[in-house]
C-alpha cells in the first residue's frame, strides 16, 4: 500500500501544515459560533471538555466548519487542476470546457479519441475512513491533521469538509493515472489524461495500452480504498454533460463481459458509429439533416463531432443548430441507456422531438413568466422550428411526431 501513495503526491507546505495543526483559536471558534443565539453563547474563557460534550450538538458543525476553511486554504495547493470538486476558484465549467474542445480539436484533426466514465458505486459511502487517513497522511508533512474531528460515514455531497475529503480521497487514484497513462496529445497542450468533477472521472484514452493501464490502476485502487468501479454503468454512464459516451469497442477492453458490439444492430460500436453510422439513427439523421438545410446551413459528421461554428453574424441560427445537435446527441445516449437499463428500445428521433420540444416549452414559460414573449421570439423563433401565436407556442411541421 505505501507504494501506492508513495511517489510524489503534492505535498502541504511547511508553512500550510503549521496554519493546520495549530491550536484552534478562540477568533476562529468565535466567528464559527457568533451565529448563536445569545442565550446559547459560550463565555469567552475556558472551553472545556466538558464544554464541547455538552455543547458538542450545537458547536460540533461550527468547529467542523472553522477545520473546513482551514482545508480550504491549502486544498488548490495539494489537487491538481484537472481536479474541480471543492477546490476553491475552480468550476465544474472548467471540466465541460476542456471536454468541449477536447472532442472539438480532436473532431478536426481526425485524432482518435475516446472518453471513458469511471462510475464509482455509491462513491460518497465508500469511502472507507483508513483509507482517507492513509490519503490524508500522504498530503500531509507530519502525518496528518492533528485536530480531532469525526467523519460520518456517509460523506454527504455538499462542499464543506466532507466534499473536500472526497476530493483529496480521489488523488492519489487521479495521481497514479496521470502518472501512467500517455494520454491524449493535441497540439500545442500537454498530454491529456483525466478530468475530474466529484465522482464523475473522465479519462481520455487514445490507445489500447491505456485502456489496459486503466484497468489495472483501477483494480489496485479498488483494493487498496476498497471502492467498487461499477463497469456496468461506465460503459453508458457518461454524464450527456460531455457530449460523449463510453461505447462499447473501448468497454469491451475494460470490462471482458461487455461485449464489442452495438446494442442495436451488433456492428462494432465506435464513437462513430454510435453517434452516426448506426442504422437505428437513419430517421433522426434526417430530420437534422432537412432542418439544417432549411436553415441554409450545412449538415455532415465534422459538424456533428466537431460542433456548429458560427461568427457573430449568424449566431443567432448557430445558437439554434447547436442547441439541436446537442438533443440529438442527448437523445442518441438516453435511448442507448434506456436498452441497457431493459427500458426497452425508443426512437431516437421521436425521443429527439420531445425533448427539443419539452425543452422550448420551458425556455417560452420562463420568457413568459418575465413578461418578454418578444424575448423568446427573438432567440427562438425560427420559422422551421416554433413560434408563436396569441400567447401559444407552436411547433412547425418539421418537429411533429
Ligand atoms: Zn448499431
Amino acid at each position: 500500500m505505501g507504494g501506492w501513495f508513495g511517489d510524489g503526491l503534492p505535498q502541504v507546505s511547511d508553512e500550510d501544515n503549521k496554519k493546520l495543526e495549530a491550536p484552534l483559536t478562540l477568533a476562529e471558534l468565535g466567528s464559527a459560533v457568533g451565529s448563536l443565539k445569545p442565550g446559547r453563547a459560550p463565555g469567552i474563557d475556558g472551553l472545556s471538555a466538558d464544554f464541547y460534550k455538552a455543547f458538542w450538538d450545537v458547536l460540533g458543525p461550527d468547529l467542523l466548519e472553522v477545520l473546513a476553511s482551514r482545508l480550504r486554504a491549502v486544498m488548490a495547493s495539494v489537487i491538481h487542476v484537472d481536479q474541480t470538486y471543492c477546490v476553491p476558484s475552480r468550476l465544474i465549467g472548467d471540466n465541460i470546457t476542456l471536454i468541449r474542445d477536447v472532442l472539438e480539436v480532436s473532431g478536426s484533426l481526425g485524432i482518435n479519441l475516446g472518453l471513458i466514465s469511471i462510475d464509482q458505486e455509491k462513491a460518497f459511502d465508500r469511502v472507507e475512513h483508513q483509507y482517507l487517513w492513509q490519503t490524508m497522511t500522504a498530503f500531509w508533512v507530519n502525518g496528518g491533521l492533528s485536530a480531532p474531528f469525526s467523519v460520518g460515514r456517509g460523506l454527504r455531497q455538499v462542499c464543506s469538509l466532507s466534499g473536500m475529503l472526497y476530493s483529496l480521497s480521489i488523488e492519489p487514484l487521479l495521481h497514479r493515472l496521470r502518472a501512467d497513462l500517455q494520454g491524449v496529445l493535441l497540439p500545442g497542450t500537454q498530454p491529456l489524461k483525466v478530468s475530474a468533477y466529484a465522482d464523475d472521472i473522465i479519462v481520455f484514452i487514445n490507445s489500447q495500452r491505456d485502456v489496459e493501464v486503466l484497468a489495472d490502476t483501477v483494480q489496485v485502487f479498488g483494493q487498496v480504498s476498497s471502492s467498487r468501479v461499477n463497469w456496468s454503468k461506465s460503459s453508458t454512464g457518461l454524464g450527456l454533460l460531455h457530449g460523449a459516451i463510453a461505447v462499447n469497442a473501448f468497454v469491451c477492453r475494460v470490462n471482458r463481459a461487455v461485449g464489442e458490439g452495438c446494442p442495436f444492430c451488433g456492428e462494432r460500436e465506435t464513437v462513430f458509429h454510435c453517434f452516426w453510422e448506426c442504422g437505428r439513427l437513419k430517421h433522426m439523421l434526417e430530420l437534422l439533416r432537412g432542418l439544417f438545410t432549411s436553415l441554409g446551413a450545412e449538415f455532415n459528421a465534422q459538424v456533428f463531432v466537431g460542433g456548429v461554428r458560427y461568427s457573430s453574424r449568424s449566431r443567432r441560427r448557430g445558437r439554434l443548430l447547436s442547441f439541436l445537435v446537442g438533443q440529438d446527441k442527448m437523445a442518441v445516449y438516453v435511448s442507448r441507456r434506456r436498452m441497457f437499463q431493459d427500458q426497452g428500445e425508443i426512437s431516437p428521433r421521436a425521443l429527439m422531438v420531445r425533448m427539443v420540444q419539452a425543452r422550448l416549452r420551458l425556455e417560452f414559460g420562463l420568457y413568459r413568466i418575465n413578461g418578454d414573449q418578444e424575448g423568446f421570439e427573438e432567440r427562438w423563433g425560427f420559422r422551421e422550428v416554433c413560434s408563436v401565436r396569441d400567447g401559444e407556442l407552436f411547433f412547425y411541421a418539421f418537429l411533429s411526431l
